[in-house]
């Protein structure tokens, strides 16, 4: 099974805090690199490249998921209807209405590919209508990124053609060893309808009674196309949802392909590159990694038969050689104290040292090379100007005092790791407006203080799959809203936002009002590094709008602070990277684990140190 989900009983590890095969690279390559990006949370700059990759993945599998007797090589992309899916955002097993492949009636038989250049013919065409749609919303997606960076022209859209049709091709010449050696029992299994636990994505639901796209006597073109498809994540389905996640949980991985058409498990990486950088050497690690994932989650019964890069740029299938059972073993005791040493604690700074592992050469197709590399690691990292091995330090505030120019007034700056931004909080419900169309209700709290609180409810479900609003919850119960973010609105009201990590729970009429409306702090002081600004643009109904943003780093930790374009002052445009600065009157916002900060009309911006 590709898919394996972890169990809500037993998984004291949380989606959070699992290992990745990224996770274990980016720590090889460097701890502080590691450090910066999984522990701190610096965001590097968002490039078209590496949206460009996702849109040339993403319009193969939307082809891959097609099917030629359904849809004519000329259809517009969005022609199959969505994938129904559940409330975790994955394909819906209990669907019982029609599935989109469903909703179309078959091709008449005059248009079906016979041979193997009509099916060439009608998959290169259906990828480039695909890719163009996907290139779209890629930029679209990039050009809302707060970090975005580089310029969209510079995409190779004809690269990008060559790209998703050499993976298209690649999986052709699957077909087609699927037409000459397929085998009669699974012939005769997928025509009966036999569908794996997870079926590849094709439009179709869980179970089928006869396949409605079967014929009869030699396998045919058709057939062939329907029984090589590959698993892959639907494109339909919500992000990091198809994860396969070890039976201890503190592992998971998300395969590209999966072919097993023959019975042989072959496990596929799509890369859009030539392959010929350093990290060819991580995507080795990678798949060596998901065919000890695959074992494990198959309780040890099954190996993975074959693990393969493709590198699109290169028009290349590099085959990488499997682990044994003695390697997946060592790595199983590597990886879980990695796991241990990572994600079980959060290392501090000191832990995670800079030390650079050296730069690997390879030739496109992931070739290694003896040639020298051009650039060193800490020559081409995106934290030099931070790091002691490039132009920075570790020196950076830890809060203190600030006097302000031409003032006998001081602030004292908050360290980072000091800000309070989640509270429980204990009120009768006042006021209860469900919602018709099954959104989030309207809810407000008070307290016998004569204190209200507007609970905005953004995620009805929470991280560990249960509501985050309890059934039956009625006027005048009494609730907790546990880890809520506690923040001020603009108009000074006092608002518990309601995320994926907190909920409301109902508690019994004694239990006591433990903290108080009015106690929480809702603004704070921080002083600290700036390590990069962010940027979002818009336009609403009322205008066109931007909010900037600094990413600041302390000696205890790093926040992203936001806010309207207005309310940054003038000292915003004449800060420079690696400036220390202190922002005043900043509130606490943020999303699951991300905690972010929110500047308003009464915040201020000064710089301490220029750098
Ligand atoms: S500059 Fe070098 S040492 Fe520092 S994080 Fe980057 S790669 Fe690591």
């Amino acid at each position: 099974m590709p898919v394996c989900l972890p169990n809500s009983e037993s998984d004291s590890v949380g989606n959070y805090n699992r290992l990745s095969a990224s996770q274990v690279n980016a720590w090889k390559a460097c701890p502080r690199l590691w450090f910066y990006e999984k522990v701190r949370r610096l965001v590097m700059p968002q490039i078209p490249i590496l949206f460009v990759g996702r849109a040339v993945e993403e319009a193969i599998c939307q082809t891959l998921k097609e099917s030629p007797c359904l849809v004519m090589a000329s259809a517009p992309s969005d022609v199959y209807a969505p994938t129904p899916l559940d409330d975790e955002g994955r394909p819906n097993r209990n669907h019982d209405a029609s599935w989109p492949a469903e909703q179309l009636l078959s091709l008449p038989e005059k248009h079906w590919p016979q041979n193997k250049n009509d099916l060439i013919l009608w998959a290169t065409e259906r990828v480039k209508k695909h890719l163009n749609s996907s290139l779209e919303s890629m930029k679209t997606e990039w050009s809302k990124h707060d970090r975005k960076a580089g310029q969209w022209e510079d995409v190779d859209v004809d690269r990008c053609h060559m790209m998703a049709t050499n993976g298209i091709l690649m999986h052709i010449n699957e077909v087609e060893k699927c037409l000459l050696k397929v085998s009669k029992t699974i012939l005769d299994d997928w025509r009966n309808g036999a569908r794996p636990q997870w079926p590849a994505p094709d439009g179709r639901g869980f179970q089928l009674d006869k396949h409605p796209l079967s014929q009869e006597g030699d396998v045919t073109w058709i057939e062939a196309w329907e029984i090589s498809r590959p698993w892959f994540v639907d494109p339909d389905a919500k992000p990091f949802m198809m994860n396969a996640v070890h039976p201890e949980h503190w592992f998971q991985g998300e395969y590209d392909l999966v072919y097993s058409w023959d019975g042989a498990i072959r496990i596929i990486d799509i890369k859009a590159s030539l392959g010929n950088n350093d990290r060819s050497g991580d995507y080795v690690k990678q798949l060596r990694m998901y065919a000890f994932l695959w074992w494990h989650t198959h309780e040890k019964q099954q190996e993975v038969d074959g693990l393969e890069i493709w590198y699109l740029a290169a028009n290349s299938q590099k085959m990488i050689e499997k682990p044994t059972i003695k390697e997946m073993d060592e790595m199983g005791v590597e990886l879980k104290e990695l796991w241990g040493q990572l994600r079980e604690v959060t290392p501090d700074i000191e832990q995670c040292p800079p030390m650079p592992a050296p730069m690997r050469s390879f030739e496109p197709g992931g070739i290694p090379s003896d040639k020298p590399v051009k650039q060193t690691r800490c020559e081409r990292c995106d934290w030099s100007m931070i790091c002691p091995n490039g132009t920075g330090h570790d020196e950076h505030p830890h809060g203190g005092t600030y006097q302000l120019p031409g003032s006998y007034a001081e602030i004292e700056g908050d360290p980072i790791d000091e800000l309070e931004d989640r509270h429980d909080i204990v009120g009768h419900v006042h006021t209860l407006i469900h919602s018709q169309s099954g959104r989030a209700p309207r809810i407000t709290i008070t307290q016998a203080n004569n204190a209200f609180a507007d609970v905005q409810v953004k995620a009805m479900t929470h991280s560990d799959g249960t509501s985050t609003v309890p059934e039956g919850l009625e006027k005048g119960d009494l609730v907790r809203v546990e880890k809520a973010f506690f923040q001020l609105n603009y108009k000074g009201a006092i608002v518990l936002k309601v995320d994926p990590f907190s909920k409301i729970v109902k508690i019994d009429s004694d239990e006591e009002v433990s903290m108080s409306l009015l106690k929480p702090r809702a603004r704070w002081n921080i002083m600290g590094t700036v390590v990069y600004r962010t940027e979002k643009r818009g336009v609403s109904a009322r205008g066109e709008w931007c909010r900037k943003g600094l990413m600041i780093l302390d000696n205890t930790g790093a926040i992203k602070i936001e806010g309207w374009q207005a309310d940054w002052g003038p000292q915003y445009d004449m800060l420079e990277l690696g400036d220390t600065v202190i922002i005043t009157n900043v509130g606490m916002n943020g999303w699951a684990a991300l905690t972010t900060g929110e500047i308003y009309r009464s915040s201020r911006l000064h710089i301490v140190a220029e750098d």
